[in-house]
C-alpha cells in the first residue's frame, strides 16, 4: 500500500518498504515482496501435500498415487498382452509406495518388500514393461544389465555399480535413491553353470549372485558415485537398500524343459498322462515355479528374495500384428510421424501388416524383428521422398514385397 508520508510502496504482508526488499509485485489493492511470495509458495505447496520432506525426498501421498488398475491400464496403452505380468507389476509397485508411506503405529506390522522376477523369452516385452512403468513412477528408476556384473576384483562392474545409476537418476539425493526401483535385466545370465559348484571361482555366476543377495535383502552398501573402477579415489556413498524395490527379468532359455521335467513330462513326449494332456505345451512358461529357477542355476537365497514370480507369454501372430499398429508409440505410428514432419501423408495397405508379421515369424525374429523389417521396407522411400514434391505415399503389398526381396538379394 502506498506510504502516505513519503509515497513509498510497501509489502502488504510484511510491511517493508520497496527499499528494504528485492522487489515488489503490484496487485489490485496492494503489494507483495519477493520473500513473502516465496513463503506463500511454500505454504501452498505444503497445503497441496506435494512438498518435499525435510531430507529433500518428494512427499508421497497415497491419494495421488496411481492405483494398481490405473497402472495396468497405463501399461495397456504401450504393451500388448502380458496381462499376468502387468498385474503383478502393478500390485508390486503400488505396494512399494504403501511400504514407503507406512507409519510406525506400534502394531509391529512392518510391510516388507516383495522384489519381483519376470521370466519370458527374449523380445516379449520385459524391458518395455519396465521402461513404461518408469514413465509413471514417482520414485527414481533405473535399468541395469546383469551381464556386466562380476565379483569384486574381476573385469567388469562391481555389484555396487547397480546403485550408482540409481543415485545418478536421483541427482545424488541418497534418501530419494533409497526409495527407488531398479530393474535388473538378464538376471538369468548370472545363473550357476551346471549343478556342480566348481572349485575354481565362478566369476560370472554364483559369486555375483551372492553379491546381489546383499542388495536384495537390504543392507547398507558403499556405492561408488561415479561407478566403475576408473575413479579409485572417489569417496563412497553409503546407500541402504532396505526400501529399494528390485524387479528382475530374464529369458531363462531352456527353462521350459526344466518345467516340463518337473511336471513329469517332456515338451514333446508320447507318454503324456491325463493331467499332462491338459497342459498348454506351447506355453510352458505359465507353469513356472521357484523350483525351476533353482534347477536353472539361481541359488535358493536369491529365489527367496524374489518372492513375486511372474511370466511373459510368447508372442503369437495376433500379438505381433497388434504390436505393429496398436501401442501408443507403435512402430507404424512412428514412421507416420517421421513422414508427417516432412508434411507427407504415409499410409499402408492392411495386407502389408500381415506380410510384415509373416516375415517376422518366418525369420524367427519375434517383436524385435518387426522394426527391422519395416525399416528395410521404408528405407528407399525415406531416402527419396523428402527431396520430392510428393505429399502422399502409400505402401502397397507389392511395394513392400519388392523392397524386402531387393534387400535380401543384395545381402546374398
Ligand atoms: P525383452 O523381453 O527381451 O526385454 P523388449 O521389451 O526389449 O524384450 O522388447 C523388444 C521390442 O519388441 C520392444 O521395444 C517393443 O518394440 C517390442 N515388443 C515386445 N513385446 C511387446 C509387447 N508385449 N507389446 C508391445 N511391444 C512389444
Amino acid at each position: 500500500m502506498a506510504d502516505s508520508k513519503n509515497k513509498k510502496n510497501r509489502c502488504s504482508f510484511c510491511g517493508r518498504s520497496e527499499d528494504e526488499v528485492g522487489f515488489l509485485i503490484t496487485g489490485m489493492n496492494g503489494y507483495i515482496c519477493d520473500s513473502c511470495s516465496a513463503q506463500a509458495y511454500e505454504i501452498t505447496q505444503e497445503a497441496l501435500g506435494s512438498a518435499k520432506n525435510a531430507d529433500g525426498t518428494a512427499k508421497l501421498n497415497l491419494k495421488e498415487l496411481p492405483k494398481p488398475k490405473e497402472i495396468k491400464s497405463f501399461l495397456d496403452q504401450y504393451v500388448i498382452g502380458q496381462d499376468d505380468a502387468k498385474r503383478f507389476l502393478a500390485v508390486s509397485v503400488y505396494n512399494h509406495y504403501k511400504r514407503l508411506l507406512q507409519k510406525d503405529n506400534g502394531d509391529d506390522v512392518e510391510i516388507e518388500k516383495s522384489n519381483i522376477i519376470m521370466v519370458g523369452s527374449t523380445g516379449t516385452g520385459k524391458t518395455l514393461l519396465a521402461r513404461t512403468i518408469a514413465k509413471l513412477l514417482h520414485v527414481p528408476f533405473t535399468i541395469v544389465d546383469a551381464t556386466v556384473l562380476t565379483e569384486a576384483g574381476y573385469v567388469g562392474e562391481d555389484i555396487e555399480s547397480i546403485l550408482t545409476r540409481l543415485l545418478q537418476v536421483a541427482d545424488y539425493n541418497v534418501s530419494e535413491a533409497e526409495q527407488g526401483i531398479v530393474f535388473i535385466d538378464e538376471i538369468d545370465k548370472i545363473a550357476r553353470k551346471g549343478d556342480n559348484p566348481s572349485i575354481t571361482r565362478d566369476v560370472s555366476g554364483e559369486g555375483v549372485q551372492q553379491g546381489l543377495l546383499k542388495l536384495l535383502e537390504g543392507s547398507v552398501v558403499n556405492v561408488p558415485p561415479q561407478g566403475g573402477r576408473k575413479h579409485p579415489d572417489q569417496k563412497m556413498i553409503p546407500v541402504n537398500t532396505k526400501n529399494i524395490l528390485f524387479v528382475c527379468g530374464g529369458a531363462f532359455d531352456g527353462i521350459e524343459k526344466k518345467i516340463a521335467q518337473r511336471l513329469n513330462t517332456h515338451v514333446v513326449g508320447y507318454n503324456a498322462s491325463h493331467k499332462v494332456a491338459q497342459l498348454d505345451k506351447n506355453n510352458m512358461m505359465q507353469y513356472i515355479s521357484p523350483q525351476d529357477l533353482k534347477s536353472f542355476g539361481l541359488i535358493p537365497e536369491i529365489i527367496g528374495r524374489l518372492p513375486v514370480l511372474t511370466y511373459l507369454n510368447p508372442l503369437d501372430r495376433i500379438a505381433l500384428r497388434a504390436i505393429l499398429t496398436e501401442p501408443k508409440n507403435s512402430i507404424i505410428k512412428q514412421y507416420v510421424k517421421l513422414f508427417e514432419m516432412d508434411k507427407i501423408k504415409l499410409e499402408f495397405d492392411e495386407e502389408v501388416f500381415d506380410y510384415i508379421v509373416d516375415k517376422a515369424i518366418e525369420y524367427k525374429l519375434g517383436a524385435r524383428g518387426l522394426r527391422s523389417i519395416v525399416e528395410t521396407i521404408m528405407m528407399d522411400a525415406m531416402f527419396e521422398i523428402p527431396s520430392e514434391a510428393q505429399k502422399q505415399f502409400k505402401v502397397s503389398l507389392d511395394y513392400a514385397k519388392l523392397q524386402l526381396e531387393k534387400a535380401n538379394l543384395s545381402r546374398l
